[in-house]
């Protein structure tokens, strides 16, 4: 049987920047088995297609969510030592240059998502790791030396053994990716457990009446509030009104705080069509334009102020009534019926247990077994946090499998 130092499953981001951090270490031994007809399908698509690999604001508070109460710690502990600026020099190690937005996000500097695959497999394949694809692990197992691992390749069963085993098999979000939720399996035949899983990162379907005329329009930088049982949570940015819902980054960013309550129907979101503006100069503009222009039709009056779709729904929302209409620029109220689910999904929220695994994600229950990435019960926010988080987790699992060897 074929053997192996390490044998690594999933070459996603995760399974790639491991492969990465251990040649760097001058570990060679090792197999990536990738089930897709080529590694780092998902990468390639992040931010779309641009790759919005990270962000100046990984090391804050609040950027990642986990089940496990003691996750904001160790999360911080680990991406203070592995922040944004590590990571530049990581990618300046293969020749990609990151360029950073005013949102602290980060890119490659050519805004090709693929270009960081093809650096990733490039550098890893040079340093001697051998990346398989078409190869769809199905069972794992426990030997007195290691693990072997089972998988299909070309209709055939095969299998090949390691002293170590790295789950980098992701999530359940977005499945035509390679990431169904099948995986955690694997993790599970050895008495990991898995918390509920939610999606994130994904659009929001709301009550649509009050918002059947806006399908197509899209709020450019507005604010959006989420109220929900657990807390508000108010963020920038686009909403575009769909026949569904609503989409945009605001609704992705705005997700990650809401999913696991959404199917409660106590979840409303409110949208503010002009945040520069106060109320009361919104109040203030339309009595002028009432004056001004007494034979204009109520449904009229916030045209050059909203656009004019939106301010033909908030006047009708509004019966007429300009206080009223005033406040719902401010706060265009619209419940939350659900979400589009995990194939819409950028991220899946939930996953193995922190507290299951050790500081460098290796298993408790299992020594040698490691994960990284999401597969993990830790999820980030929108904007290069996922990534990020695939990067620092490879990196802890890495330091841990090369441990005295560095
Ligand atoms: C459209 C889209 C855009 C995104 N944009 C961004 C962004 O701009 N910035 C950001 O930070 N995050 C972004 N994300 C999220 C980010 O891509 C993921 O969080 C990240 O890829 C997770 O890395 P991972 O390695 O854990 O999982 P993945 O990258 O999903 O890789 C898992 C791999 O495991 C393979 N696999 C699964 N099961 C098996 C098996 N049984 N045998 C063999 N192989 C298997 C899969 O085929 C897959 O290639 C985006 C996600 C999507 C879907």
């Amino acid at each position: 049987m074929e053997t192996y130092k390490v044998i690594i499953i999933g070459g996603g981001a995760a399974g790639l920047f491991l492969a990465n951090i251990l040649t760097e270490y001058g570990e060679k031994d090792l197999l990536v088995l990738e089930r897709g007809e080529r590694v780092g399908k998902k990468l390639s698509a992040t931010g779309n297609g641009q790759g919005n690999i990270t962000n100046l604001r990984v090391a804050e508070r609040g950027g990642y969510f986990s089940s496990d109460p003691q996750a904001e710690a160790r999360l911080g502990a680990l991406l203070s030592v592995y922040g944004a600026e590590e990571f530049r020099e990581f990618w300046a190690k293969r020749g990609v240059l990151l360029s950073f937005d005013e949102r602290g996000r980060a890119y490659p500097a050519g805004r090709q998502a693929s270009a960081l695959t093809d650096a990733l497999r490039f550098y890893a394949e040079q340093n001697g790791a051998e990346l398989r694809t078409g190869a769809r692990v199905y069972a794992i197992r426990k030997t007195q030396n290691g693990f072997v691992a089972e998988y299909e390749k070309d209709g055939e069963k095969r299998a090949c053994q390691a002293e170590k085993l790295v789950l980098c098999t992701g999530g359940k979000a977005a499945k035509n990716f390679g990431t169904d939720g099948t995986a955690y399996a694997l993790a599970q035949s050895f008495g990991h457990t898995v918390t509920p899983l939610y999606p994130s990162l994904v659009q929001l379907k709301t009550e649509t009446a009050p918002i059947k005329t806006l399908k197509g329009i899209r709020v450019v930088n507005g604010g959006l509030t989420a109220h929900a049982p657990s807390g508000e949570y108010t963020v920038r940015g686009d909403i575009i009104f769909t026949d569904y819902g609503v989409s945009g980054d605001a609704v992705f960013r705005v997700s990650a705080f809401i999913t696991p309550e959404v199917e409660s129907g106590q979840v409303t979101l409110s949208i503010d069509f002009l945040p520069e503006v106060g109320e009361q100069a919104i109040f203030t503009a339309l009595q002028k334009k009432r004056a001004a222009y007494p034979a204009l039709s109520d449904s009229e009056l916030l045209l050059g102020v909203v656009n004019n779709q939106i301010g033909r729904a908030v006047m009708k929302r509004a019966a007429g009534d300009m206080q009223k209409a005033a406040g719902l620029v401010k706060a265009f109220p619209l419940r939350v019926m659900g979400h589009l689910g995990f194939d819409y999904a950028q991220v899946t929220k939930g996953g193995i247990p922190l507290r299951e695994t050790t500081e460098n994600f290796e298993s408790k229950r299992v020594k040698g077994l490691y994960f990284a990435g999401e597969t993990l019960d830790a999820d980030g926010q929108c904007g290069g946090f996922n990534l990020h988080f695939a990067y620092a987790s490879a990196r802890a699992v890495a330091e841990s499998i090369t441990r005295g060897q560095v």
